[in-house]
């Protein structure tokens, strides 16, 4: 695996003619950043337009959902299976705008990661707190309960292309974003609950999203324990998000 990742959610955002004019301004540039990652998220149905631009070029293309059963009468839902056949790798899972809009359940994540890492592709799981949860001194509780159920029948043999990604709910499309120290602490936390679920936190990226842009990226990629972002809102225009880029 690359040491860093940038990851781009693009949400429901971008029509396919949208996406080719922003890889006509991206591809231009220089992408030389050694040992750094770069996946896009568009939507569904941009999947495979934008994995056949983006053949041969390094960078990876994710989904922002997937669905846990392989085929049948599951009305608006995608498989891993036709994920994959799209040129997916990557998969976005447990989002808090799937959490909270879509009232995805622990339960359900945890069936969706255990089915994606069976499948081969690679789990991007978002989990954090939301601002009430943080002013209550509960982010610890909240960070173990998603991590302790996301990844109950899971070891650690088997986590080998799953990132985590820390995004405060606060945070995110907000433009408040964390300060450094608390991004500090709280992967360091993640990172100590992992090592109590018996998995090795060494192995494992822990990227951090939440309102990260041009003007933050710099100190934020600077954080020891910070192996990348997950962008959302800054992810959408290609000359910001290679600003983004070139912090790493
Ligand atoms: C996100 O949607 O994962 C995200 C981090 O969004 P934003 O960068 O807009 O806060």
């Amino acid at each position: 695996m690359k040491n860093k990742y940038l990851i781009a959610n693009w949400k429901m955002n971008k029509t396919l003619d949208e996406n080719r004019d922003f890889f006509k301004i991206f591809l231009k540039k220089a992408l030389t950043i050694p040992k750094t990652q770069i996946i896009f998220c568009p939507p569904f149905v941009g999947l495979f337009d934008v994995s056949n631009t983006l053949s041969g070029t390094g960078i990876e293309v994710g989904a922002q959902n997937v669905y846990f059963e392989e085929s049948g009468a599951f009305t608006g839902e995608t498989s891993t299976t036709m994920l994959k056949n799209c040129g997916c790798v990557w998969v976005i899972l447990g989002h808090s705008e799937r959490r909270s809009i879509f009232l995805e359940e622990e339960k359900l994540i945890r069936r969706k990661l255990e089915n994606v890492l069976s499948s081969g592709l690679s789990p991007i799981l978002c989990i954090g707190e939301s601002l009430d949860e943080r002013k209550n001194n509960d982010t610890s509780n909240v960070l173990y309960s998603q991590l302790s159920s996301a990844l109950k029948n899971i070891s650690n043999n088997s986590v080998e292309n799953l990132i985590i990604a820390y995004e405060p709910v606060w945070a995110i499309g907000t433009g408040m974003v964390a300060t450094a120290s608390m991004i500090q602490e709280t992967h360091n936390n993640i990172k100590q609950i992992l090592t109590k679920l018996n998995f090795d936190n060494s192995k494992i990226p822990l990227i951090y999203g939440g309102s990260v842009k041009p003007n933050n990226a710099k100190e934020l990629i600077n954080i020891d324990n910070v192996d990348g972002f997950l962008v959302g809102g800054a992810s959408l225009d290609p000359h910001v998000f290679y600003d983004i880029y070139n912090k790493f």
